[in-house]
């Protein structure tokens, strides 16, 4: 088998997904993608695609180090979300060839179903109580909202408070009935983080996560040092060997490699050998389209160590498409009681609505984060 084409298509609500072709008549489709990004990885993906075309699709081994290890400077968020994509496709292609799940071709799988979680409330901390009830009601128990909103390097009790508030209310609102993990998003100065958090361990959250960027990686194990609440990182962090780093240095207790950005399936599934190994969890990143979330399922049900899953249904940035709006076959991917079931199909086990592809990526928005910034005008963290 040969590959002959990679094709781009950039789509809303903010995504960009590949299809490889081959010889034998198989296609693959990955989604490589930087939020806010997409045309820059889309560049890149054509760039790389000459180390592809005209390859045996099957080595996938040896196709993800050359990519990898053939251009003389690597990693980084961009070509790592381009080698991702690539390395998803060429997985769904081993799939299809085969006539089975990625998972089977991983060793089969460790778990039944994988908890999924969903995000609850905007950027900003507000009506998620009201959130949380809808959400119950569809079979989640299981939250994640932003702990708080941007926050100076060093900031005021008054700040501290309203995010505290927020999070008191939820408890008090559910009890134990739920669990929710606050995501601080990078928006949190080292020395905030040690306050944040310390006011919010009465109220038990179910993890932290970033809550310094990965940038201050080091600090991951000096604030572990000073809670008990699970700390988790990874969605900025983008192979193997930056994960080493965090889980020699300790601190993390779960990792969230995103599945289009870190190297994809081939990469991530060493990651989480990797975490297994320190007794670190894994909850893979994705808050991105359907074949970024096949492909983190397809892992979730290999390792032992995978505990939650993204997923981006409703999610607020979300704007002129949903998740399952570019598949064929959206009843794979419906959650009961708050839980995936494994994919069916063979490779990642999406089947993808190519036409509506092809129409909807001819008015492709260019999607970009919010920029903000503090009351005095300098540039804050979104
Ligand atoms: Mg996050």
């Amino acid at each position: 088998m040969k590959i002959t084409r990679i094709t781009t298509y950039r789509l809303p609500p903010r995504w960009l997904f590949l299809k490889i072709e081959t010889d034998e008549g198989i296609a693959g489709w990955g989604e490589p993608v930087i939020e806010g990004r997409a045309r820059t990885v889309e560049a890149a993906v054509h760039e790389l695609a000459e180390y592809v075309i005209g390859q045996n699709p099957e080595r996938i081994n040896d196709l993800w180090q050359t990519l990898y290890r053939g251009g003389f400077y690597r990693g980084g968020p961009i070509l790592m979300s381009a080698i991702s994509g690539i390395d998803q496709a060429l997985w769904d292609i081993k799939g299809k060839a085969l006539g089975v799940p990625v998972y089977q071709l991983l060793g089969g799988l460790v778990r039944d179903k994988i908890k999924a979680y969903s995000w609850v409330g905007g950027d900003r901390p507000a009506d998620v109580i009201a959130g949380i009830k809808t959400l119950r009601e569809i079979g989640f128990d299981t939250f994640k909202l932003n702990g708080c909103e941007e926050l100076g390097i060093i900031e005021n009790s008054r700040q501290i408070d309203a995010a505290v508030a927020t999070v008191a209310h939820i408890r008090e609102a559910f009890g134990n009935g739920i669990e929710f993990g606050l995501d601080f998003h990078g928006r949190v100065s080292a020395p905030m983080a040690r306050v944040l958090i310390k006011e919010l361990e009465p109220h038990r959250p179910l993890f932290i996560e970033e809550p310094v960027l990965a940038e201050q990686a080091e600090y991951y194990a000096r604030l572990a040092a000073q809670t008990h609440l699970p700390i988790a990182a990874g969605e900025r962090m983008f192979s193997r060997f930056e994960f080493k780093r965090v889980l020699a240095e300790g601190g993390l207790a779960i990792v969230q490699p995103d599945l289009s950005h870190a190297g994809g399936i081939t990469e991530c599934y060493k990651i989480a050998a990797m975490a297994e190994a320190y007794d670190v969890a894994i909850a893979p990143h994705c808050p991105l389209g359907p074949i970024a979330l096949a492909s983190c399922l397809q892992l979730d049900f290999v390792a032992r160590n995978a505990v939650l899953q993204e997923q981006s249904m409703g999610i607020h940035y979300n704007k002129g498409a949903e998740l399952l709006d570019y598949i064929l076959n959206p009843e794979d991917f419906k959650m009961e009681g708050g839980y995936f079931k494994p994919p069916v199909k063979p490779g990642l086990g999406v089947e993808i609505n190519e036409a509506l592809v092809i129409e909807r990526s001819k008015n492709a928005p260019d999607w970009r984060n919010p920029l903000w910034r503090y009351p005095d005008g300098a540039v804050a963290e979104w």
